[in-house]
């Protein structure tokens, strides 16, 4: 008898159907003879869908309300896939973030797990019953209502198999595993048998979403085996581990992208020590986080700069530089959305020189012109135009000889938004 996590994403339990279907899927886990802890998100669209009616009501609503009002979407499929399961005649119990015991940080909307006291998580499976967990909130230390930022549900998930010391964490979803990129995208991705934890947490912080990054960095520190697989079909998934066989004079293994980018650029800025320092300081202080930086040339004693930062802090970003512009002197500020970060990954990079080249080359022939680029010794990413990101990935693929025969399984895009 093993110990399961088994989480099941917004698409996966899209509506009562499809809830039946996960119903049954646990129940099947039960047969073989396992002992089941299940972490679900909110049903469908409903996230996004209670943020839409947030901001009709507010265009920008308090942190803390935010969090009251988006874990109510995964009280609502706990309670609802808990009963699919007595249906079939199982014993279940739903369980809220904060029953499960998960403490977290205070920090509304992206609070980091302090410790999780799953002591009636425990319980529950002492006497056979199918523990349902709501995904992606907690409790913080003084008792406020916490949310693990978009997409944390995998991280509760892989934090709470970590905890209770479960023999594997399932990541059903509505792909059959992790491809070499995103599968509605390019249709012919290649899917992956194993992947490595330190190339999948590239891809996930470079916005692959088939995981959130704190799973797989939980992952890597429990040693939970991380399976991700289709909850439409029975294919055999992708498994994430320590140490992944790399087909032979691969360099690149992954292409991710990233829509949620805003660049902002301050121009004419008095070039003395300390500025950059200066800026990004506030930034930091504002708990705004920068991603790639590019300095261009001085003139006249005045040097201009660009960074990106996500979109959904890019006016936060603007008023930090406005507050400081009495200490830091400048001409303009100026901003641009509408881009996308393309990235690619291989741990076969480092040994490789050229393959930033090859990848500027590729874009080029595409005519799309690259406004910033960061590297690192696993990853290349280049900041592009948002109308050319289907193009470029489709490119890149083929330039990496990716592309396979293979057809992909992708389950309910319909559903999608
Ligand atoms: P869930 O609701 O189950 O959490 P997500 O939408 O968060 O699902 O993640 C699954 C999606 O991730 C897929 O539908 C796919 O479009 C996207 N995706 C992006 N990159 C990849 C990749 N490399 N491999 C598989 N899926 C990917
Ligand atoms: N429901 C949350 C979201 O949409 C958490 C998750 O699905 O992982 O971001
Ligand atoms: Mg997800």
């Amino acid at each position: 008898m093993s110990l399961y996590v088994m989480k099941f994403g917004g698409s996966s339990v899209g509506d009562t159907e499809r809830m039946k279907r996960v119903a049954k899927r646990i129940a099947e886990k039960q047969d073989e003879g396992h002992k089941c802890v299940v972490v679900v998100s909110a049903m469908g669209d409903t996230t996004d869908d209670l943020i839409d009616q947030a901001k009709l009501l507010n265009e920008n609503p308090p942190a803390r309300e935010m969090d009251m009002l988006m874990t109510t979407g995964e009280q609502i499929s706990i309670a609802m896939l808990s009963m699919a399961l007595h249906q079939l005649g199982r014993e279940a119990i739903s369980l809220t973030g904060w029953q499960a015991g998960f403490v977290t940080e205070s920090e509304h909307g992206r609070a980091r797990i302090l410790d999780i006291k799953p002591t009636r998580v425990l319980e529950a499976l002492e006497v056979d019953k199918i523990v349902i967990v709501a995904g992606f909130q907690g409790q913080s230390e003084s008792g406020e209502i916490t949310t693990l930022g978009r997409g944390g549900s995998d991280t509760t998930a892989v934090a709470l198999a970590g905890a209770i010391k479960a023999d594997a964490c399932e990541i059903y979803t509505d792909v059959d595993g992790i491809y070499s990129t995103d599968p509605r995208i390019v249709k012919v991705a290649r899917k992956l048998k194993e992947i490595s934890y330190d190339e999948m947490l590239e891809l996930a912080h470079l916005g692959a979403a088939v995981l959130h990054p704190r799973a797989v960095e939980y992952a890597k520190h429990s040693k939970v085996p991380l399976i991700v697989r289709s909850s439409f079909n029975y294919n055999e998934g992708t498994v994430v581990k320590e140490e992944a066989v790399m087909e032979q004079g691969v360099v690149v293994s992954g292409i991710a992208y990233d829509k949620n980018v805003a660049r902002i650029s301050i121009l004419g800025v008095v070039d003395v020590p300390g500025v950059l320092a200066q800026v990004f300081g506030a930034l930091a202080d504002a708990k705004i986080d920068v991603d790639i930086i590019v300095q261009s040339g001085v003139m006249e004693g005045k040097a201009d700069f660009s960074f990106t930062v996500a979109l959904s802090d890019q006016a936060a970003a603007v008023k930090v530089l406005e507050g400081i512009r009495q200490e830091v002197p400048y001409r303009e500020v100026t901003t641009e959305d509408g881009l996308v970060k393309i990235s690619i990954v291989g741990a076969g990079m480092v040994s490789h020189p050229g393959v930033a080249a090859s990848m500027f080359e590729v874009l080029s022939k595409l005519g799309v012109s690259i406004k910033m680029v960061s590297t690192s010794e696993i990853k290349v990413s280049c900041v592009i135009d948002g109308e050319k990101l289907h193009d470029a990935i489709r490119a890149l693929h083929t330039a990496y000889n990716l592309d396979t025969e293979e057809q992909v399984s992708v389950g309910g895009p319909q559903e999608r938004r």
